[in-house]
């Protein structure tokens, strides 16, 4: 049986389901490289100049982790899902990418996905795909049409029941997508490290002196595949968790709640991921929850611009402290801890007003 490898970074978190769904149809097993550890940054950033964004870093890392893992290598080169709204030049040369900086990759399965070049094209960029596997046009016509029913089926998990991408694929694949993925035969002394510092200890105890509910709502907005991964971002979920508060992410909130929310702010969306940025942010700031955190890339354009949009929001409308949070490989843990515990203390005093006065 082929097996196709498929890098648990970047678009991973977005449409892992879907592809898995696809090359399983198609007789093919997949297989996902491990969570991200310090040693799979580190091999990724060796691979390439020290201003690239951290996500591509850690990607090319998980590309690595699947050398001889696998008999091909799943890289889409997606330019734009909707009309008119373009993907970061760097998704668009991610495969070109990574056959120069990683000549010990396995052969890399690319396809060009413009939707503004017409559906005829996407269809024969599906079946081109497909014929790695299959010379039946039907076979692949019907392994994309379950790969499709099984996003939206992802898609509506998170939006009607409030799951994060993670749980989503857990719900819909059966295997689980927390730590315990990480072989314990070998854990790595960072990663032992990191997941009993003392600072979530720290954490931990403050919650639970903390009174129940004043911890709020926290919103955290930003690239899925900054939010989900949790060793770039630090565990940051769980310590909000930790801390008592509730975590709202963008994927919680529907279509139109996302686009009403760009329209306002700026009108039209250029770059695909505005939703998950401005959209998320523009609605978060005025409904549903008591603080906004931006997480973004160090050294990310299209991140600088959609975080100062929501910043510039969030300084006009003056009811929801919002925080942005630029993430690198050398953002120390202790830092971002510190962060997190001023702006939940910040939120717990504004709520404890609130109540005061209400009495
Ligand atoms: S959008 Fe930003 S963080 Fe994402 S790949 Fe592009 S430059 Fe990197």
């Amino acid at each position: 049986m082929i097996r196709i490898g498929i890098p648990r970074a970047l678009l991973y978190y977005q449409y892992y389901p879907m592809w898995k769904t696809f090359f399983e149809e198609l007789g093919a097993e997949v297989v996902v490289s491990p969570l991200t550890t310090q040693a799979i940054l580190a091999k990724g950033s060796s691979r390439v100049v020290a201003d690239t964004c951290l996500p591509v870093k850690a990607f090319l890392g998980h590309v690595l982790a699947l050398v001889e893992r696998c008999d091909w290598i799943f890289i889409p080169a997606i330019r734009s899902v909707s009309k008119n709204i373009y993907n970061c030049s760097k998704f668009l040369g991610l495969p070109d990418m990574t056959r120069a900086v990683v000549p010990e990759s396995p052969p890399i399965l690319d396809i060009d996905i413009d939707i503004n070049k017409g559906k005829r094209k996407l269809y024969q960029a599906i079946y081109q795909l497909g014929r790695h596997f299959t010379w039946n046009p039907f076979k692949v016509r019907r392994a994309s049409l379950a790969a499709w029913q099984t996003y939206l089926n992802y898609r509506e998990l998170m939006s009607s029941q409030g799951l994060t991408p993670l749980q989503a694929i857990e719900r819909i694949s059966g295997t689980p997508e927390t730590e315990s993925e990480v072989p314990s035969s070998q854990p790595t002394s960072t990663q032992t490290n990191y997941r009993s510092s003392r600072s979530a200890e720290d954490t931990k105890r403050r919650a639970q002196k903390a009174e129940p509910g004043l911890s709020g709502n926290i919103a955290l907005i930003g690239h899925q595949y900054l939010l989900y991964d949790e060793y770039i971002n630090h565990r940051l979920i769980h310590r909000l968790e930790q801390a008592g508060s509730k975590v709202l992410t963008p994927e919680m909130l529907t279509t139109e709640e996302l686009q009403s929310a760009i329209a306002t702010l700026v009108g039209r969306a250029y770059w695909t991921y505005e939703e998950e940025v401005v959209g998320a942010g523009g609605h978060y700031l005025q409904s549903g929850a008591d603080g906004v955190i931006g997480i973004m890339a160090f050294g990310c354009g299209p991140d600088s611009l959609m975080m100062d949009t929501v910043r510039r929001q969030a300084a006009r409308l003056r009811a929801t402290p919002f925080m942005s949070l630029a993430l690198e490989e050398h953002t120390a843990e202790a830092g971002v801890v510190t962060r997190l515990e001023a702006f939940i203390d910040m939120i717990y005093r504004m709520k404890r007003r609130r109540v005061e006065v209400c009495v």
